[in-house]
């Protein structure tokens, strides 16, 4: 079965400078999705797709649009808009116009396109629609207050439509604005819908839009394959959480770029600060966030800037059916048109943290989606507490469901937490410190930087000197001071068994206060950064299995 070759890019027929972009991205060939859907789009089917974040989707529905695009330029007498591509939240919307971006490389002049989920004055974007571009990208509401605007009409000349991540939509409330915008289209086009579930709410976007579609439930499994994802569970109390998160990154014990998920935002803000106390920088992510800082930190965590974002997954938490209340939940504004785990594309992520576990199977799969991606291996690390059981007896039972043949989907990992007792005190004093008065204070203090570094406000401050005086000096009274001697960590205190992991990985770090690295001759003289990086690999728990810090607990 698998001995069937897989169908390349320049056996599809596509037009060759959509091969050239293809080969210009080092694309060697097309994921699974792609080589199933993209001779089908050719074919002028409407597709339903299920198809995992990750997966290749969406050159599995821009790839064929573009030579389609391409192809009809050919006998083209006028320019006209000829794709619209609906995407759930804003980030997901820059993804895909970045796709198409680096596909329409060779075709600069022939493909013209436009992304207006930004959140402009509608007028601002309202010539770049009357240019009738061929690909316009947005959020539904967003694709919506453009038509009713009389900025965007396609009635006569549409000819492909793209719902992405539809389940998604149905989580964030679109669903309405995208039945309004089907009332604007012409009758006959050609669809393309993307989910990562199938189910009922999906079917009924099914009967809208797509037309005697080709179902593509691929045979891929939802979360990558065990050996490209390692899942390990520790169960635990809730306050041994907030230790064993400060030891594992103290003493260096997880090794490249992470995602912590916590479920709410002020936790993220909270886990965040009693971080920073030890030295351990991160930085926060949520759908509270002015949508440029939350761009702006995935693209600072994508280029090697910091290593540990922590993500506040609400939406993991909202099932579809109560978030139509969900404005009476919090008096917070949130961002419908936000997603922190679904769709946005993290780049090198090797773990995945859940400081809180998710809610449920969908929530799991979308943030463990975020590493072992491409060909990349990743590691899932799931802290779960007692009142956290339930939520994982769940999710395991529909993964293992999901992924027949695999025996056990989690590795456990049974320790003895009393060999962590040497940081109990601190870490939970620490944790303490972290009182939801300090966390405003400094949200405020950070706000507060946000605005004096605003480009926009700058000619406001010029004209108002006071206010920006009064904006300096408001000093927070509550938020914390770092207590830098908590990032040392004192030899006695890390467990025998710890020790060799903790001082290789300082020394590659190059940490000047650390103790100095014993290693016997031999070491010294072989020493090299590599090497060293191969040995820690070795002993790293979220790299390797061969970690022997946390022993199994013997019985
Ligand atoms: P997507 O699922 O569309 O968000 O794609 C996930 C990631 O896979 C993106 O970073 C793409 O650039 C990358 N990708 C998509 N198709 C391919 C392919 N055929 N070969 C290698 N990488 C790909």
């Amino acid at each position: 079965m698998s001995e069937e070759k897989t169908l390349q890019f320049h056996e599809m027929g596509l037009d060759d400078r959509v091969i050239e972009a293809i080969a210009r991205l080092g694309w060697a060939e097309p994921t699974l999705i792609q080589e199933k859907a993209i001779p089908y789009v050719l074919e002028g089917k409407d597709i339903l797709a299920r198809a995992r974040t990750g997966s290749g989707k969406t050159g599995a529905f821009v790839i064929p649009i573009i030579h389609k695009i391409l192809e009809g330029k050919r006998t083209a007498t006028e320019q006209v808009i000829q794709g619209l591509i609906l995407a759930p939240s804003k980030e997901l919307c820059k993804q895909i116009k970045e796709n198409i971006a680096q596909l329409t490389v060779s075709c600069k002049r022939e493909v013209q396109f436009v992304d207006v989920s930004a959140q402009v004055p509608l007028e601002a974007q309202r010539p770049l629609l009357l240019n009738k571009p061929d690909i316009v990208v947005g959020t539904p509401l967003r694709v919506l207050a453009h038509m009713t605007a009389g900025n965007l009409k396609v009635k006569e000349s549409l000819k492909f439509l793209v719902i992405d991540e539809a389940d998604l939509m149905f989580a964030f409330d679109h669903l309405n604005d995208i039945e309004a915008v089907l009332k604007q289209l012409p009758k006959i086009y050609q669809s393309f819908v993307t989910s990562a579930t199938m189910w009922d709410d999906v079917k009924r976007l099914k009967k809208l839009v797509l037309n005697k579609a080709v179902i593509l439930r691929l045979e891929e499994p939802p979360v990558p394959t065990t050996a490209q994802l390692t899942q390990y569970v520790i169960k635990l109390n809730v306050m041994d959480k907030v230790i064993l998160i400060n030891v594992l990154f103290r003493l260096n014990m997880i090794r490249g770029k992470t995602i912590i998920f916590v479920n709410n935002v002020d936790k993220g803000y909270k886990l965040r600060m009693y971080l920073s106390q030890f030295g351990i920088s991160s930085c926060v992510l949520n759908s509270e966030m002015p949508v440029t800082s939350r761009c702006h930190i995935v693209e600072q965590f994508n280029s090697g800037k910091y290593d540990i974002i922590i993500a506040s997954d609400e939406q993991s938490l909202e099932d579809p059916e109560s978030s139509k209340n969900k404005h009476t939940k919090s008096k917070r504004k949130k961002d419908k048109e936000s997603g922190v785990a679904r769709g946005i594309d993290f780049q090198f992520v090797s773990n995945i943290i859940n400081f809180d576990f998710p809610q449920n199977v969908e929530g799991y799969i979308h943030r463990v989606g975020r590493t072992a991606r491409g060909n990349n291996q990743g590691t899932a690390l799931s802290l779960v507490s007692v009142g956290e059981m339930e939520s994982f007896n769940k999710v395991e039972t529909k993964l293992k469901g999901l992924m027949p043949g695999t025996e056990a989907v989690f590795k456990d990992f049974k320790f003895d937490m009393k060999q962590l007792d040497g940081f109990r005190y601190r870490a939970l004093d620490a944790w303490k410190r972290c009182t939801s008065i300090a966390i405003r204070e400094t949200r405020k203090k950070e706000l507060q930087q946000e605005l004096l570094n605003s480009t926009k406000l700058k000619s406001f401050f010029e004209d108002n000197p006071r206010d920006l005086q009064v904006l300096r000096h408001d000093k927070s009274k509550h938020g914390l001071t770092p207590m830098t001697h908590l990032k040392h960590v004192p030899e006695y205190n890390i467990p025998d068994n710890l020790r060799r992991v903790s001082r290789i990985s300082k020394k590659i770090k190059g940490n000047k206060n650390a103790p100095k690295v014993k290693l016997d001759k031999n070491q010294k003289k072989r020493a090299t950064k590599t090497q060293l990086k191969y040995k820690i690999k070795k002993a790293d728990p979220l790299q390797s299995m061969e970690f022997s810090g946390f022993k199994k607990q013997k019985t």
